[in-house]
C-alpha cells in the first residue's frame, strides 16, 4: 500500500516509511493512496473471528507485503492479550437500541492503548529489520503519553520523550506516565500549558538537527496513520455483533482531534453499513459549528470535565476535508493557511455532502454531569465524561431509533474522578493492576517552556 500526503507536495510513501515519521514534510498527513473495498459477503464471513483475527483481516491490506503475516498476527495477538477483558472490546447494551462500546480495558484504560500497543511492536519490529534506533517524541494532555510509554517501554530501539504541562494534569493521569520506569524513557513537564507542549513537539519536528545523525524523530499522536488504522476495527467488531452487514448501525464518537471518528469514517467507505456517525464534542465546539451551521472558525480553548478533547483546531479532520474536496489539495492547502486568521465555510453542495455523514451535537459540562448521574440511576453503570458527551449527543441527534446507536467509550472512569465526584457519584476505584499506583515512584523532569531546552535534554539523554 501507498501513501500520499493530503497537501500533495510530496512523493508516495510506503507504510513503514508512514510509520516512521510524524507529519508529511510538506506539512500534510499521510492518507492511504486507495482504500480496501470490502463486499457484503467478506464482511459477513468475519462473525465469529476472535478481535485480533479481525484485526489482522482488516489491516492486513494497509501494510502490504512490507511485513510478512506471521509476523503482524504475532504482533496483533500479544497487543490484544495485554487486555483485561476476553473480548477485548465488549459492547454493553444501555437500553432498547442504545449500546456502549467499551474501549478502556487496555492498560492504561483508554481507547488509546487499541493503536499504541500496536504502534510500540509495529516500531519495534521494522527497526530491528532496519538495525535501526529513533526517537518517540509526543505531547500529552494526558491519555495518550501514558499509553505511549506504556506501548514503547519495552522497545530496545526506542528512547520515548513525553511533554506535559506540570501541574495541569489530574494526578492519576501523571502518576500513569511518570511510574512508568525504564532507562528509556523520559517524562518532561513542561512550565506552559498543553499548546506550549504541542509547539515545542511541532517545532522539534520540523527541524531535527538537533538529533544524532542517523536518528529521527517518530510520532505517536494520531497524525500518525497506524493509529487510525488500528481504530478502524474496534468499529467492524461492533457492528458484527449487531447484526452488520444485514442490519446499518450508527455511531456516536466522543471527539477531539478527530481521529478515532475518521477511524469510523473510513470503515464506513469500506463497506461497513454505518448509518449516522455523530461528532460529540464539549464546549471546543469548532466541529459542532461547522457541521451544524458551515462555520469553520477558531475561538478561545475551554478547560473542561473532558480535557482530552479540549483541543482547538482537530488535526485529523484536514484527512476528511481531502476527501471532501475530492483530493485537490491545491485547494485544501489555502483552505488550511486562512484558518485562524478568518471564519472558513465551504460550498452548499459540498456542506451538503459532509451533513449525509455526520450529524453534530455540543455538551457543557453541566450537561455531562447530568448525563453521567443519569446513565448511572438508569443503569447502574458509570461512565467517564468523555464517554458522557457521546451518549448525551447521540440521544439529541439520533432521530432515527430503528438504528442501533453505538457509543463508544472512551475511558475508564477511575481516570477521570472529579467529573463523578461533581456528578455527586463516588469515586471510583482504579482496576486491580493499578491499585499500587500512588505508591509507586514517579520519574519526571521540570523543564522550562523553551524549545532549546526541551532539545537539548532530549540530546543528552537518547542513546544513539
Ligand atoms: C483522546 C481521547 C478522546 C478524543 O479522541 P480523538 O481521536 O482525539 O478525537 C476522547 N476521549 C478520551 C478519553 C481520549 O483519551
Amino acid at each position: 500500500m501507498k501513501y500520499k500526503s493530503t497537501r500533495g507536495g510530496c512523493s508516495d510513501q510506503s507504510f513503514e516509511q508512514v510509520l516512521l515519521t510524524g507529519l508529511a514534510p510538506d506539512g500534510g498527513l499521510y492518507v492511504p493512496a486507495e482504500l480496501p473495498q470490502l463486499s457484503e459477503q467478506e464482511i459477513a464471513s468475519w462473525k465469529d473471528l476472535n478481535y485480533s483475527d479481525l484485526a489482522l483481516k482488516i489491516i492486513a491490506p494497509f501494510i502490504g507485503d512490507e511485513i510478512p503475516e506471521d509476523a503482524l498476527r504475532e504482533i496483533i495477538e500479544s497487543s490484544y492479550a495485554e487486555f483485561d477483558h476476553p473480548e477485548v472490546a465488549p459492547l454493553s447494551i444501555l437500553a432498547e437500541g442504545e449500546y456502549m462500546l467499551e474501549l478502556y480495558h487496555g492498560p492504561t484504560l483508554a481507547f488509546k492503548d487499541f493503536a499504541l500497543q500496536v504502534l510500540g511492536r509495529l516500531l519495534d519490529y521494522v527497526l530491528v529489520k532496519n538495525d535501526q534506533r529513533v526517537v518517540i517524541l509526543g505531547a500529552t494532555s494526558g491519555d495518550t503519553g501514558s499509553a505511549a510509554l506504556e506501548g514503547c517501554r519495552h522497545s530496545e530501539r526506542v528512547d520515548i520523550f513525553i511533554l506535559h504541562p506540570h501541574q495541569r494534569v489530574s494526578e492519576v493521569q501523571r502518576r500513569q506516565m511518570t511510574t512508568v520506569s525504564g532507562d528509556n524513557v523520559f517524562n518532561l513537564a513542561v512550565e506552559g500549558n498543553f499548546d506550549d507542549c504541542q509547539r515545542i513537539v511541532k517545532a522539534a519536528f520540523a527541524d531535527q538537527s538537533f538529533l544524532p545523525e542517523q536518528s529521527q524523530l517518530v510520532a505517536v499522536n494520531s497524525i500518525n496513520w497506524a493509529r487510525i488504522m488500528m481504530q478502524i476495527v474496534y468499529y467492524f467488531s461492533a457492528a458484527l455483533k449487531l447484526g452488520a452487514p444485514q442490519q446499518a448501525v450508527s455511531f456516536s464518537v466522543p471527539t477531539g482531534n478527530f481521529g478515532d471518528i475518521y477511524a469510523g469514517y473510513l470503515a464506513k467507505r469500506m463497506g461497513l453499513p454505518i448509518k449516522q456517525l455523530v461528532v460529540a464534542t464539549n464546549s471546543n465546539d469548532i466541529l459542532y459549528r461547522f457541521i451544524s451551521g458551515n462555520e469553520y472558525s477558531v475561538t478561545e480553548l475551554n478547560h473542561t470535565y473532558s480535557p482530552s478533547m479540549d483541543i482547538l483546531v482537530s488535526s485529523n479532520f484536514e484527512r476528511y476535508l481531502f476527501d471532501l474536496f475530492d483530493g485537490d489539495a491545491e485547494a485544501l492547502t489555502s483552505f488550511m493557511e486562512k484558518l485562524g486568521s478568518e471564519s472558513l465555510s465551504v460550498s452548499e453542495q459540498k456542506w451538503q455532502q459532509l451533513k449525509t455523514c455526520f450529524v453534530s451535537a455540543r455538551v457543557d459540562d453541566e450537561t455531562t454531569c447530568e448525563t453521567i448521574a443519569q446513565v448511572y440511576a438508569d443503569t447502574g453503570k458509570l461512565v467517564d465524561p468523555h464517554t458522557a458527551v457521546g451518549i448525551r449527543a447521540a440521544r439529541d441527534c439520533n432521530a432515527d431509533k430503528a438504528t442501533p446507536m453505538i457509543t463508544l467509550s472512551t475511558a475508564h472512569p477511575a481516570k477521570f474522578s472529579e467529573a463523578i465526584k461533581a456528578a455527586g457519584l463516588a469515586a471510583p476505584d482504579l482496576p486491580p493492576h493499578l491499585q499500587d499506583l500512588f505508591e509507586k515512584e514517579e520519574h519526571y523532569t521540570v523543564v522550562p517552556n523553551r524549545l532549546d531546552a526541551v532539545t537539548a535534554f532530549v540530546k543528552s539523554h537518547s542513546h544513539n
